[in-house]
């Protein structure tokens, strides 16, 4: 049975980076993947919704504010077919990318589906999953069904998660499609039904809207966007309405049936009973973690409906066994899977015997998640990006703050990308602490808002406080001047 220091589960991006991490450390790493390398991140999410938005936005760009912007360009349109293609060479070209990182570390890429070896007659002489000497047993199934097993020191799951549905009758009807179906769509829809108004969900709406197709939003909470800064939520609420996306809010999905080629979703709103139609019905109603076919069971790691309960070092109930990602529960992005990954190779590769990472902190400590700095974004129209609390969370916790706001109405950069015919939306908005000036949260919604928050989250993890973020020189004219400004207005308004 050939032998690793480490073995990784899941080739997304938390077990890429966990791969790479590891065999930095100098450790015999194993990565196994029975899809396509990338993960959801890669070949389902991140990546292919941001292609088509990016089209999307251009496209609503020139055809809404290119006559005012000098361009003429009659009678264009979008040829879905080219676009999808885009997408679909963008994601294999950065999933080559991501194969070579792998091949390029050494690391044995092992095609097939993993579980901990069951618990009689897995013949290493260790029970269940477990061999001599702590080694931990797995067996992998390859896509034609040949089955091998390996053993490794220590194993780190990064298995991901997968569209949830709700169980409404008609949820299982071909008209409703989950993301991974609309990713796959060789031509959009005339319109959707969207149940779920959270990130994918309203991502989705921006897309179809923005490609001039009918969309509306069934969102039980009482707010789109539920869980992020109440103004962001409101203005984006605000935003989709006014072009025409159609949301109910506090509402809840009775069922679907099918009308025609179409779909008709039946909702209720208020104590009345309500429909909408239209081309498909998308599911975006949340994921659930991909860890039933792993025999948890065979190790004991314990798991709370499929999420695999890890603590601060990203360590299973079993030492040794490590969860990242989707899987473990606490985050879903692919940049927290990220960080999750090097917390989990830092550990792994101390109980495998061997230097400790610097984020372990050097002998006999180890290296700890941090979940306080997260930035969360959505790439919408204005694009939205958000760090640390919001202002209601802050609020509720009574902690003394002050709040700095700057509209992009007022920023050079955000009018010259802007339309001078329709308003300029959007803010920054950061919140602060009264007494010590530590940056408590910021809350963007501004053209580039996703790449602006970079700059607040490295100052709030360099522990900086909003003077120096006031006191920052920024290049004029951008679209960052806004922090500085936003910054400013904590201080001297
Ligand atoms: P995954 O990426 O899900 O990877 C898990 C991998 O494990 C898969 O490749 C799977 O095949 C493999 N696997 C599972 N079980 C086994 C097994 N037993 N044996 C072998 N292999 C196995 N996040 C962002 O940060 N930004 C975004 O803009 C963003 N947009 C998104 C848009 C959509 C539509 C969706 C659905 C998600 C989006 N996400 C985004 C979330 C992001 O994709 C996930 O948080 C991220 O992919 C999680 O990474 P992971 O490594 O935990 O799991």
């Amino acid at each position: 049975m050939e032998q690793f220091d480490i073995a990784v589960i899941g080739g997304g991006p938390g077990g890429y980076i966990a791969a790479i991490r590891c065999a930095q450390l100098g450790k015999k790493t194993a990565l196994i993947e029975r899809a396509d390398m990338g993960g959801t991140c890669l070949n389902r999410g991140c990546i292919p919704t941001k292609a088509l938005l990016h089209t999307a936005e251009l496209y609503g760009e020139i055809k809404n504010h290119g006559k005012e912007l000098g361009i003429n360009a009659s009678g264009i349109s979008v040829d879905y077919g080219v676009l999808a293609a885009r997408k679909d060479a963008v994601v294999s070209r950065l999933r080559r990318g991501v194969e070579g990182l792998v091949k390029g570390r050494n690391i044995t890429l092992i095609r097939g589906s993993a579980s901990f070896a069951p618990l009689a007659g897995n013949g290493s002489g260790g029970q269940g999953g477990s061999g001599p000497g702590g080694l931990k047993i797995l067996q992998v199934t390859d896509a034609a069904g040949k089955t091998c097993s390996y053993a490794a020191g220590a194993v780190i799951i990064a298995s991901g998660s997968e569209p949830a549905s709700i169980p409404v009758p008609g949820a299982e009807l071909p008209v409703v499609l989950n993301s991974d179906a609309v990713l796959s769509l060789a031509a959009l829809p005339e319109s959707a039904v969207i149940a779920g108004g959270g990130v994918i969900g309203v991502e989705f709406a921006t897309l179809f809207n923005s490609l001039g197709k009918k969309v509306t939003v069934i969102e039980m909470l009482p707010a789109i966007l539920n869980g992020m800064d109440g103004d962001i939520s409101a203005g984006m609420a605000r935003i989709l309405s006014r072009r025409g996306v159609e949301i109910h809010t506090g509402a809840k999905l009775l069922g679907i049936r099918q009308d025609g080629p179409g779909a008709v979703c039946s909702y209720e709103e208020g104590g009345v009973k309500k429909e909408a139609a239209g081309s498909v019905m998308i599911m975006a109603v949340g994921r659930r973690p991909v860890s039933g076919d792993l025999n948890l069971a065979a190790v004991g790691a314990a798991e709370t409906r499929g999420f695999i309960t890890v603590n601060e070092y990203m360590e299973s109930t079993v030492p040794g066994i490590y969860a990242i990602g989707d899987v473990s529960g606490k985050v879903q992005l692919a940049h927290a899977a990220g960080a999750q990954a090097l917390i989990a190779a830092a550990n792994a590769a101390a109980v495998s015997g061997g230097a400790a990472d610097t984020r372990a902190g050097g002998t006999g400590k180890k290296a700890r998640m941090d979940y306080a700095v997260i930035p969360a974004c959505v790439y919408t129209n204005p694009e939205i990006a958000s760090v640390g609390k919001t202002e209601e969370a802050i609020q509720a916790a009574g902690i003394p703050h002050k709040t700095g706001n700057f509209p992009a109405a007022g920023n050079g950069r955000s009018l010259i990308m802007g339309s001078l015919s329709s308003p300029v939306e959007g803010f920054v908005k950061i919140i602060s602490h009264e007494k010590t000036g530590e940056i408590l949260g910021a809350h963007i919604m501004a053209p580039r808002a996703t790449d602006l928050i970079g700059e607040i989250a490295a100052v709030m993890k360099a522990e900086g406080t909003i003077e120096e973020l006031a006191d920052t020189i920024h290049p004029h004219p951008t679209v960052s001047e806004m922090i500085m400004e936003a910054a400013q207005a904590v201080l001297w308004r």
